[in-house]
């Protein structure tokens, strides 16, 4: 009796020891203040739209400057931060880091901010009725030269606005479906009856539709027994469609379907909060309304691009609502790496070629993989155009709860297609710079990286 109560105060000394030791180092307080270990993030956005023509983005047979702006253009940043560690979201209103500006702008803003390679996911929505980007002075129009100069400067002044207004924070996710995202792989026959895949609608193909919704807020008003009320800062949405209700006619500026859908967003849940969308694995996937001319302003006639791109928005806030619970983002953690990945030949590909293109042997290609968590959420950034089969196989192979796959992130490497499409050729393939095997390779990458952070 006795030896056992000598042995409870050994332990009770011992797990007093313990706390006291915890509590020690978890409160290790910043030269700001701030404790160390708090979870905080931060949100800034800008505007981006050109103010001269430009060059416009996405579809080679436009070769006229643009006419006008339908709806503005932003670029949208979220930072987190704990424990010394970062994490930065950047969201642009553009097709994606084209020629090669994503190294240009990367090298900038990691030298500016001093972050690490895995804690800057640099991404564009897609848009294909937004400015090209160019640093090539030689071939570079002008216009697009100072837009993409103005951009930098734009881009390293909202981040540090973001990492300037850093408070503590919290964040939730939750699940919506959309359906506005159609597979573009159709097969059609000629006269004779041969078949080909085509760029089109194939409504058997597969689409990834889930929306997923991070809700961020800051405490807002004294704590009670409900807890604290939360102010949300902003609502990042992550969904599979290429952003191209309009085509290669239309010479408009717009943020077409997704930036659309941020708008929506942020004009419903009102000022101060910013609605970051970032393209997930869509290569092969197009708006249900696809390649238009125009803006449709006939009387009464609501333009797709807008009509799409409300459907989105209306699910992002409807999920954004029903996310109840909000908790500390807890560590986080980035890791960044470059793959080489094997080169296309040109035997590889079977009926992408009926227009007589001739086909050269492709060199292997460099291909950025950037992965982060906060807690159990995961984001997995790719620096190519990547097919939705692929997405969704990262997705359902993380060990996260949720995962956030980023594509037109820290690159533009070309599509990123599944093995068995090959066979079947099409557009994507036929663009494609990587060798069949190279999806398989950047899947279990990925998987492999987001199972060591
Ligand atoms: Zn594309």
């Amino acid at each position: 009796m006795r030896e056992k109560s000598i042995f409870s105060f050994r332990r009770m000394i011992i797990i007093i020891m313990v706390v006291i030791n915890h509590l020690f180092l978890t409160t290790s307080v910043t030269q700001s203040g701030q404790s160390r270990d708090v979870f905080r993030a931060g949100t800034a956005k800008i505007d981006i739209t050109p103010t001269k023509p430009v060059k416009m983005a996405g579809y080679r047979s436009r070769t006229g400057l643009s006419q006008g702006v339908h709806d503005p253009l932003s670029a949208r940043v979220v930072v987190f931060e704990s424990n010394g560690k970062r994490l930065v979201l950047v969201s642009t209103d553009l097709i994606g880091f084209y020629n090669g500006t994503a190294e240009h702008f990367r090298k900038i803003i990691l030298d500016e901010f001093k972050l690490k390679p895995g804690e800057l996911f640099l991404s564009g929505i897609h848009t294909h009725a937004g400015p090209s980007l160019t640093i090539d002075k030689e071939k570079g129009h002008p216009n697009n030269l100072e837009y993409t100069h103005n951009l930098k400067d734009k881009l390293i002044e909202t981040i540090g606005k973001a990492l300037d207004n850093m408070s503590p924070s919290r964040i939730g996710v939750g699940i919506g479906y959309c359906p506005i995202g159609s597979n573009r792989r159709e097969l059609k026959f000629d006269s004779l009856g041969n078949s080909s895949i085509k760029l089109g609608r194939n409504p058997y193909g597969p689409t990834d539709k889930e929306v997923l919704v991070m809700k961020v807020t800051k405490p807002d008003g004294p704590r009670s027994s409900e807890g604290r009320d939360e102010t949300v800062i902003a609502a990042l949405f992550d969904y599979a469609t290429h952003a191209t209700c309009l085509g290669g006619k239309n010479h408009i500026i717009s943020g077409d379907v997704l930036g659309l859908a941020e708008q929506f967003v942020e004009k419903i849940l009102g000022e101060g909060v910013i609605a970051p969308a970032f393209a997930g694995a869509s290569g092969n996937i197009n708006p249900w309304f696809r390649v238009l001319p125009a803006f449709n302003t006939e009387p009464g006639w609501i333009p797709e691009p807008v009509l799409l791109g409300t459907v989105l928005g209306e699910e992002v806030v409807h999920v954004l609502r029903d996310i109840e619970k909000v908790y500390s983002g807890g560590e986080i953690k980035t890791a960044f790496i470059t793959l080489e990945l094997p080169g296309k030949l040109k035997n590889e590909v079977t009926r992408s070629v009926p227009d007589g293109t001739v086909m050269k042997d492709c060199p292997p290609t460099p291909l950025n993989i950037t992965v982060a968590r906060l807690g159990d959420i995961a984001f997995v950034g790719i620096s190519c155009e990547v097919l939705t089969e692929i997405g969704m196989e990262i997705k359902a192979a993380s060990p996260y709860k949720h995962t956030f796959v980023i594509t037109h992130c820290n690159g533009a490497a070309g599509y990123l297609a599944p093995q068995h499409l090959y066979i079947e050729g099409g557009y994507e393939i036929k663009s494609s710079p990587f060798a069949p095997q190279a999806a398989d390779m950047v899947v279990k990458q990925a998987v492999k990286m987001l199972h060591e952070l």
